[in-house]
């Protein structure tokens, strides 16, 4: 990448925010600081939108939407979203070094995602001419034709975390754009700086002024105004069951709709049975993987009692053998957590761990030896002789830590995968496939994986159970969450 293909230097730089087609500062000029958390350094400044600067966003989001965005065929925003998706493949190093940097996903792991996230642009371009209402037969006396259409739902605000700043950015944007509605982006305060390039990127492809709007702040100034908004018709919402459930009260001002992606503390189940060559690697990353920043970390570990010591030694000598670093580094696997506040965080579960008897096989600890002192770098952590009260099998840790739990019977280990307030995801490891349908179908989670974990497709729903939220991502079901559908009868 030469210099000249730079938009934005990370270099501690004053940004503006993107609304109605423009480049703006906060209307009260404060800003922001966000920082490199593998080396505390400041990478940008940002502004620090408030309800004010909301209001002005979605009032340019309606202008659009009622305006220009009205009259644009799926054609041509099909067009449109292809033209974006060319831009990401243009401009994916810098989106991949802009991510690393503002949140620490290792550039391997940002590279990697390339294709999914241009996959989810082009998904929904092909979407955007594929929208379609029925003709429905109807049982009324005299000739009375029925049928419905598909009207998008309006003016979008979408609240996102930090943990994958670009993809959850492509989740909300590409639906909107597919259905024909308008966006007010609010990224986190954590990583805004990939949402600003992503505007970016936006503008350069075409997309009308006050299509996309995209406003930094933080929750409480910006978010919580954009979910109470009385002229957003959606809240699309990425983040925690608690932030959900703010979000549901705030919008039950003008019912607008809500979908949520919330929390997880996700289940792996290995059975006796399980190549344990290929579970190990996987099983361990489905824990590791982003530092354990996934909402569908598999962090709760279920093992059957006969291999359960293998296993869990497998396990540490593996989690020991990561290495840790910068995630600029190509090489570096286990990158920096976000803030000084999630360290806290995962330091402090790491206590309560050992507080509360379990035994530290792999990892336990902050690293604080050479440059990584001046990070957030936690040990990727294997916990033995855990039990399902502890509070680290318990509650979303949002870190590297595995719990391991042994178990004797499918059943049990079902019955305590499904303990829990959450339900976004789960994994099984079995050679046996009788075994794989029965225990994915009884496990109460949005996805399931059998010896795999991840896989992700923007053709398959994505979503939760319980308190992991409601609505789906990704699918068909996914354009749903954008969409009225109107019943129109006519007498002929
Ligand atoms: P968070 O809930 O603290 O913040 C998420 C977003 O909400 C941020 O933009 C924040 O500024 C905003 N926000 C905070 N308070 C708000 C309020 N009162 N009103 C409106 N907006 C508000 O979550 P986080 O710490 O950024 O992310 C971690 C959480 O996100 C974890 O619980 C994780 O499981 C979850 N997550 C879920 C998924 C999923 O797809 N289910 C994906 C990624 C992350």
């Amino acid at each position: 990448m030469t210099k000249a293909e730079i938009r934005f230097p990370l270099d501690g730089r004053a940004r503006k925010m993107f609304v109605d087609g423009a480049w703006v500062e906060a209307r009260s000029g404060k800003v922001f600081e966000t920082r490199n958390p593998a080396t505390g350094e400041v990478i940008g400044r940002v502004p620090r939108g408030e309800a004010a600067d909301i209001s002005v966003a979605v009032a340019a989001a309606r202008r659009a939407f009622v305006g220009p965005w009205s009259r644009f065929k799926p054609f041509e925003r099909q067009a449109l979203l292809l033209r974006i998706a060319d831009l990401f493949e243009k401009h994916w190093e810098e989106i991949s070094q802009s991510d690393t940097a503002d949140m620490g996903m290792p550039i391997a792991r940002t590279r990697a995602n390339k294709l999914r996230v241009i996959g989810m642009l082009r998904y929904y371009a092909g979407m955007a001419t594929a929208l379609h209402g029925q003709t429905v037969d109807n049982s009324l006396p005299g000739d009375i034709v029925s049928f419905t259409r598909k009207e998008p739902i309006g003016v979008v605000g979408a609240i996102i975390p930090w943990n994958a700043p670009t993809a959850a950015s492509v989740w909300k944007i590409g639906p909107a754009l597919a259905t024909g509605c308008t966006i007010v982006l609010k990224p986190s305060e954590e990583a805004p700086l990939t949402p600003l390039l992503i505007a970016d990127l936006m503008n350069e492809a075409g997309v009308p002024p006050g299509v996309v709007n995209v406003v930094t702040g933080t929750g409480v100034e910006a978010g919580a105004p954009l979910a109470e908004h009385p002229d957003v018709d959606k809240i699309v919402f990425t983040g925690s069951t608690a932030t959900g459930q703010a979000i549901i009260r705030a919008s039950a001002g003008n019912l607008k709709r809500v979908s949520l992606e919330l929390g997880g503390k996700s289940p792996v189940i290995v059975c006796a049975d399980a190549d344990l060559d290929k579970a190990v690697p996987i099983a361990a990353m489905a824990a590791f993987a982003n530092s354990g920043q996934i909402c569908i970390a598999g962090s709760r570990l279920f093992v059957e009692r006969k291999i359960h010591d293998e296993l869990v030694e497998r396990l540490g000598k593996f989690a020991s053998a990561l290495k840790i670093g910068d995630g600029a580094d190509p090489t570096t696997e286990i990158g920096p957590l976000v803030s000084q506040r999630q360290l806290d965080k995962v330091e402090g579960f790491l206590q309560s761990g050992r507080e509360e008897g379990a035994k530290v096989v792999a990892g336990g600890r902050r690293v604080r030896e050479g440059n990584l002192a001046k990070g957030n770098f936690v040990e990727p952590t294997v916990f033995a002789g855990v039990s399902d009260d502890m509070q680290i099998a318990r509650d979303e840790i949002f870190g590297p830590v595995i719990s391991a739990l042994p178990f004797d019977t499918l059943d049990e280990a079902v019955e305590r995968a499904n303990a829990t307030p959450y339900g976004l995801a789960a994994g099984v490891f079995t050679r046996d496939v009788s075994k794989a349908h029965v225990i994915s179908r009884s496990l109460r989670a949005g996805s399931v994986w059998v010896n795999t974990y991840h896989a992700l497709d923007p053709a398959m729903p994505f979503g939760g159970y319980k308190m992991s939220g409601y609505g789906r991502e990704g699918g068909t079901e996914h354009l749903d969450e954008y969409l009225h559908t109107k019943g129109v009868w006519i007498k002929l």
